[in-house]
């Protein structure tokens, strides 16, 4: 995968600022981990080039095949094995006698490693560098230990965090930090940067689906959503069609559907729909009853991402759906 032109921009920017820590924050989609690693990539290639790592050196092999001995990354390990990185033998081994799952948190034991990695000297003598992401998945005990660490920072590491919701983080993290915000890409160039991964025609529907966030529609796109199922989905919900969200998990199933919601409310409110086509919309719901649905998708969210029964969940969620969508009609437009 080429890295996105917004991205690179911002590498060629940040790549040369001083500073142990750095943030990078805003809502997910717009390439955090990807800004990260790129410079991270750059800190530690031995021949830098004003774009960023050269790509071609020893440094840079280590990096492309998982085993620098400089970079150390801090993710949960759902995310390590999603992204390709190796776990810790221990963690591995754990994992692989059914002791227990891969973790979604970031685990203690993981930052403890990192503390000691911080401590160690450099391998190849051009520094370390720790990426942590998503930096918010992070306990209250790790992000102590983590927080100390970035009180007495060891001259040659520096740390990036990269997070998807900041806010969730100690606000003595984050004033510890170089924050920078992720900028966004200009429409038409996430629309060329995205046509080159998945088909065109999908490209421009998911990029609208995710609301401008190219790595969100490119990564809806390879869990396999099409752009016929998401254009389709109102009406599918407004004819109660749990299958519409099936195999969805719960906090994307939720998320579906406030976007469904945000875009008739909109178009009932007089605008135009921002997720959905015009055309892929039911016969428009009053203002009201929308709201009474929006809010309780709201409350839905919160159990969304621990649910007690998801299959459950979602048959309950298409049937508010559908309910949302029918009250709003005219009694005569009703089926029977
Ligand atoms: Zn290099």
């Amino acid at each position: 995968m080429s890295t996105p032109p917004w991205i690179a921009a911002q590498v060629r920017a940040l790549a040369p600022r001083p500073g142990h820590a750095l943030l990078l924050q805003g809502p997910s989609g717009l390439g955090q981990y990807t800004l990260g690693l790129e410079l991270a990539r750059a800190w530690l290639c031995e021949a830098p080039q004003p774009q960023g790592a050269c790509g071609q050196c020893p440094s840079c092999h280590a990096i492309a095949v998982r085993t620098h001995a400089d970079l150390c990354v801090l993710m949960p390990e759902t995310a390590m094995l999603a992204l390709g990185w190796p776990l810790s033998e221990k963690a591995q081994q754990e994992i692989d006698d059914k002791k227990r799952k891969a973790s979604k948190e970031i685990r203690v034991d993981a930052l403890r490693d990192a503390v000691e990695f911080a401590q160690r000297t450099s391998a190849r003598g051009r520094g370390k560098v720790v990426l942590v992401y998503p930096a918010e998945r992070m306990n209250a005990i790790a992000a102590n230990a983590l927080l100390k660490t970035l009180e007495e920072p060891a001259g040659e590491v520096r740390f990036i965090l990269a997070s998807e919701a900041s806010h969730q983080l100690l606000p003595t993290i984050r004033s510890r930090c170089l924050n920078h915000t992720l900028v966004w890409p200009a429409p038409e160039e996430a629309l060329a940067w995205l046509s080159a991964e998945i088909p065109p025609a999908d490209a421009q529907v998911l990029l609208r689906a995710a609301g401008g966030r190219p790595e969100d529609a490119l990564r809806w796109a390879q869990a396999g959503l099409t752009a016929r199922q998401w254009s389709e989905l109102p009406k599918a919900l407004a004819r109660g069609e749990v299958s519409a969200l099936v195999d969805w998990p719960p906090a994307q199933a939720v998320d579906a559907l406030q976007k469904v919601c945000h875009d008739l409310m909109a178009v009932a409110a007089g605008g135009s729909p921002r997720f959905f086509f015009p055309s892929d919309l039911p016969a428009t719901a009053s203002l009201a009853t929308l709201a009474a649905w929006w809010r309780e998708l709201a409350d839905s969210l919160r159990t969304a991402e621990h649910p007690y029964n998801p299959g459950l969940m979602l048959e309950a969620l298409v049937s508010r759906a559908r309910t949302g969508l029918h009250s709003a009609r005219p009694p005569s437009a009703r089926r029977p």
